[in-house]
């Protein structure tokens, strides 16, 4: 039930949105996305903002689905000049300088109108009211919203597809190493991101304005 929803999402999405895009962070949900991705028949791009500061297993994941999916077009993204290791004193300045500012560049160079995206609700608290299609500038379209950690894992096992080498050890939340440690059981999945930076979130999925909002689903009618 929850997989035909989530491909009726992506062929919907892939029907209303010419210019369609998909991104990942290489998590288990981000996974079992792109294998769904695949079979409703999206051939679009899949992008993955390199911040320069991924586990190597992150790293080497993508190039490994690269082989699996030649369907879909990989493509890294990253900041134009290197920031020296602002994470220590400014985090969020260097999310938004490697993170945030290289896709939403991409996005508006390229005149992206959605970007299919893996995020729960159950993935962080702060994702609780997260909607399947969130209209904005680039409309994110979200098919895994209702997936419980549980549904990802059981996809996974069910296609025969290994999860990120790091996730049995606890990496819940794949980030990048200076800011992501392993959770421990009975923690939040999401506690193990941004550690002793108070903010559970890099902004990167940050809610459109209302203007924005408004404006964007004008522009769809
Ligand atoms: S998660 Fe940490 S290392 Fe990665 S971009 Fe953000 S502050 Fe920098």
């Amino acid at each position: 039930m929850l997989e035909d929803t989530a491909k009726e999402c992506i062929t919907w999405a892939i029907g209303k949105f010419p210019n369609l895009k998909m991104s990942t962070g290489l998590n288990v949900s981000g996974q079992v996305l792109i294998d769904l991705a695949a079979k409703a028949g999206y051939q679009g791009e899949l992008l993955f903002v390199d911040t320069g500061y991924h586990f190597p297993e992150t790293v080497k994941l993508f190039s490994e689905l690269d082989q699996r999916y030649p369907e879909i077009t990989f493509r890294t993204l990253s900041a134009d000049s290197a920031t020296e290791d602002l994470y220590l004193s400014e985090p969020e300045k260097c999310c938004q300088i490697n993170k945030i500012d290289p896709l939403q560049a991409y996005l508006a160079d390229t005149r992206t109108d959605a970007i299919l995206n893996a995020r729960t609700r159950a993935s962080s608290p702060t994702r609780r009211d997260l909607q399947m299609v969130e209209a904005g500038p680039t409309y994110r379209i979200n098919p895994l919203t209702l997936w419980s950690q549980n549904d990802l894992d059981t996809y996974l096992a069910a296609n025969e597809i290994p999860p990120h080498p790091l996730y049995e050890l606890g990496f819940t939340s794949m980030g990048c190493w200076p800011c992501t440690r392993a959770i421990k059981p009975g923690e939040d999945p999401r506690s193990g991101r941004f550690v002793g930076q108070g903010r559970l979130e890099c902004g990167i999925w940050s809610k459109p304005t209302i203007a924005e909002i408004s404006h964007a689903k004008e522009n769809l009618k």
